[in-house]
């Protein structure tokens, strides 16, 4: 009998940290489209921010190690962590084509990284190793991707929460709570993550 091919998809984030909105895309999607596994791919060096301060990357993937450890199917991944440098999709399909050959490859977007794709690092390989997933709010029009891309659609309820508000959150002292899983709410107090001073001293001084 023939064996089916294993169905793998890559969601590539900062997470910085993991949050709702990351998991409820990851299982819908999953879900959707029959994925055996989700791959939430915690990028090394994330070049679209390379302006902007990114917590160490192995706090980054305790974050989301924790977040999944008891979802079926949606694992943390620390292949760009573990290649080092920046972190390109083109180098990370190819490595997974090479772990995986039978495999069939997705790539999860948001419609307005769909859009930009054009501006990705070796944007060809990409196209020629994967399916691209474009996640979109219901009821509202997905972006399509550039011609020529081999993609699907999924809906996905969108939840409006972003690392950039969890980040300030934790600086200025409002709950995390229900917006990342309880064990990243811990993980974020144990290790001190962006805990910095956001406010005035004014705020250092009350107690
Ligand atoms: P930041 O606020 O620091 O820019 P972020 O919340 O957008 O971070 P990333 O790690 O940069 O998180 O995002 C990884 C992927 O998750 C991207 O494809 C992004 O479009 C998607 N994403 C971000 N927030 C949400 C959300 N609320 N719901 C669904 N997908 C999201």
């Amino acid at each position: 009998m023939a064996s089916v091919a294993e169905r793998i998809a890559v969601f590539g984030g900062t997470f910085d940290p993991i949050h709702v909105g990351h998991l409820v895309t990851a299982v819908n999607v999953r879900h959707d489209l029959g994925l055996d596994r989700v791959l939430l791919m915690v990028a090394n060096d994330p070049w679209q921010k390379a302006a902007l301060p990114v917590s160490p990357a192995v706090h980054r993937l305790a974050m989301v190690e924790a977040a999944v450890a008891d979802v079926e199917g949606i694992e943390a991944s620390a292949l760009e962590i573990d290649r080092g440098g920046r972190s390109y999709t083109a180098d990370t399909l190819a490595e997974l084509r090479r772990r995986h050959p039978g495999a069939e490859l997705f790539v999860v977007l948001g419609s307005d990284a769909a859009a930009a794709l054009e501006t990705w690092e070796r944007v060809e390989e990409v196209r020629a190793l994967a399916t691209l997933v474009v996640v979109t709010r219901p009821g509202a029009e997905a972006l399509a991707p550039p011609a020529g891309w081999d993609h699907r659609v999924v809906e996905v309820p969108r939840l409006e929460v972003s690392s950039t508000d969890l980040r300030a959150r934790v600086g200025d002292g409002r709950p995390l709570d229900w917006l990342v899983t309880e064990r990243v709410v811990h993980l974020i107090r144990a290790l001190g993550l962006y805990d910095v001073p956001y406010m005035s001293s004014e705020r250092s001084a009350t107690p």
